[in-house]
């Protein structure tokens, strides 16, 4: 497959699109990011990779860093996880409250933002350095030490995550947070901020498609099974109130965040990452949804 040159002709053809999208405005930061910013690359498990347009700049990664959080966290406790998590698509917004009331607290899948948040908590009762080791997972995973969080970022989001300090706050009530929700706020922060480019964002992510393998020093990070659910809550719950239509028109496991960018992965063949900053109506970066819709469309390369 000629995946070089198909990721050159869609990455013009959508280039040159009106782009509709806003920026994320209510992270002060990314309200300053430029949004004329787009970058492709991929990454396959047979070693080969190819990158296009503003792929070697940093973004913030936000929602997209619960796939490492969860996948740290399915490591350490296993099946047990389950027990404080669903594996179902919301239906509402990331940030949204009503479910957890009904629910008691126990957040419909760990991609929202009340998942993640039980998520941090686990890894909280169960690191002995929490952001420290996370950072050195996601490090290990990719293979590389050049990754940060962001503490600007973080900094801007914890002025004015009034929604989430009420989330948190909220599930502690049912139970389902075990330690300090300051604690909890202050690593989800943290880990909301996370800095890639897409070469780094498709390298983490190739686990993924090596069924829960590492692609360059062969360890497991992830069973077999693991890897296919976590990539199954992916394809269900990774695009927010659009993950029908990313499954519909993409037909890839991804994540994408409010950063503007979107990670998809084709299990056994390859990790792709795709960052433009503005966001369409449901919250997901206008081109990197019209990219990858071309790019399985023309490379017929889809699970299903
Ligand atoms: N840090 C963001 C928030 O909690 C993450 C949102 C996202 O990327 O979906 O609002």
């Amino acid at each position: 497959m000629n995946f070089k040159q198909i990721i050159e002709e869609v990455y013009l053809k959508v280039k040159k699109l009106d782009d509709k999208g806003q920026l994320a405005t209510y992270i002060p930061e990314l309200a300053k990011v430029d949004s004329e910013n787009f970058g492709v690359y991929i990454s396959t498990v047979d070693g080969l990779s190819f990158g296009i347009g503003n792929c070697y700049e940093k973004f913030s990664i936000q929602s997209i860093a619960k796939v490492l959080s969860l996948s740290l966290g399915y490591r350490l406790i296993g099946e047990k996880i389950w027990e404080r998590l669903g594996v179902e698509p919301s239906g509402t917004a990331f940030n949204s409250l009503v479910q957890l009331e009904t629910d008691n607290g126990i957040p419909r899948n760990p991609f929202i933002n009340a998942g993640a948040m039980v998520v941090c908590d686990l890894l909280l009762s169960n690191l002995e350095n929490p952001k420290e080791d996370f950072l050195a997972f996601v490090r290990s995973t990719a293979g590389n030490p050049e990754l940060h969080y962001s503490k600007k970022i973080a900094a801007s989001e914890s002025a004015v995550g009034f929604r989430n300090v009420a989330l948190c706050n909220f599930i502690k009530s049912f139970g389902n947070i075990r330690n300090k929700p300051w604690e909890v706020l202050d690593f989800y922060f943290d880990l909301c901020s996370l800095e890639m480019n897409c070469r780094e964002l498709s390298e983490v992510f190739l686990f993924l498609a090596n069924n829960g393998r590492n692609t360059s020093n062969n360890t497991q990070i992830l069973t077999k099974s693991q890897s296919k659910r976590v990539n199954a809550i992916m394809l269900t719950c990774g695009f927010y109130d659009q993950s029908g239509d990313f499954a519909f028109r993409v037909g890839l496991p991804g994540k994408s965040g409010v950063g503007g960018g979107i990670v998809a992965v084709h299990p056994n063949a390859y990790s792709i990452a795709v960052w433009s900053p503005k966001l369409n109506e449901k919250g997901n970066s206008y081109k990197g949804m019209k990219f990858l819709e071309e790019f399985t469309t023309r490379s017929e390369l889809s699970i299903f």
